[in-house]
């Protein structure tokens, strides 16, 4: 890998007692799809949380553009070009599906000092709202409130509200769950559309047909650690992930 776009060296995360993450490298190259699985309590959330400042790290370093973003607030990684996308839909629910994705672009533009500029109804900003509702396929939903939304199309405006935002970085908190087959069958399409625009995708699944057939490599984590690394046949055929996953169906 060159430079690569986002550099995880030994990350860790406690939580009083409990260690979430427990010194996890992980390097994400620029344009590429990383699958982040593991199972339930892994830590793969929490990793999220402390690239996106919503917690500072117990210990370890991010590096995103070889700039050093550890300990840096929500806004200011956004505006750094990392967006994310929440497992539990975080959507303005009494706002509509346009204004909502306005609020995200506002985010991201106050983070990095445009806020005046853009208190002005900026072209480039209605451009951008416009192609992402469409990519979304949200257009003849624009003035619907976000919470009359059915449950696939909160779905795809999680997305789209930070794709407003335009991110270089896109980290996605199991974005197919609770999507039926189609869904998720567009959701792949949308991902890969992502990458084909340049776009870097890291995507935390628990859909493994979905991981496996657009990761371009898989990481996984298990008690907060990186037990194994590789393309997505390389890490179906590991027994440390077999493991792992069959583990966890005990305890249940
Ligand atoms: P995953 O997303 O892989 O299911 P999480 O990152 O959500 O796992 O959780 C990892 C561990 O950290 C779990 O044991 C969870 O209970 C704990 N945890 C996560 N967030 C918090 C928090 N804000 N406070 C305390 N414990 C937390
Ligand atoms: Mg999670």
């Amino acid at each position: 890998m060159l430079t690569p776009m986002l550099t995880i060296d030994r990350l860790g995360k406690d939580f009083g007692g409990i260690r979430a993450v427990a010194g996890v490298n992980l390097r994400v190259a620029a344009n590429e799809i990383l699958g982040l699985i593991g199972p339930n309590g892994s830590g793969k959330s929490t990793m999220v949380n402390l690239i996106t400042g919503v917690f500072p790290p117990t210990g370890g370093r991010i590096t995103f553009r070889e700039e050093d973003i550890t300990g840096w607030l929500p806004h200011q990684v956004l505006a750094a070009g990392i967006g994310r996308t929440f497992q539990n839909i975080r959507l303005f629910r009494g706002l509509t599906v346009w204004q909502n994705l306005w609020v995200a672009q506002g985010a991201r533009a106050a983070g990095r000092g445009l806020f005046r500029r853009w208190l002005g109804i900026d072209r480039e900003r209605l451009t951008q709202i416009e192609a992402t509702l469409d990519f979304c396929g949200l257009g003849n939903k624009r003035d619907e409130l976000a919470g009359s939304l059915a449950f696939g199309e909160q779905r795809r405006l999680e997305l789209a509200r930070i794709l407003a935002a335009d991110p270089e970085l896109l980290l996605l908190d199991e974005p197919a769950a609770g999507m039926n087959v189609a869904e998720v069958g567009e959701l792949r399409e949308r991902i890969l559309a992502l990458r084909g625009r340049g776009k870097t995708v890291v995507l935390i699944e628990h859909h493994m047909e979905l991981v496996m057939t657009v990761a371009d490599r898989v990481a996984v984590l298990n008690f907060g650690e990186k037990i194994c690394e590789g393309s997505p046949a390389q890490v179906q055929d590991d027994a440390r992930v077999r493991e792992a996953y069959l583990g966890v169906r005990r305890e249940r």
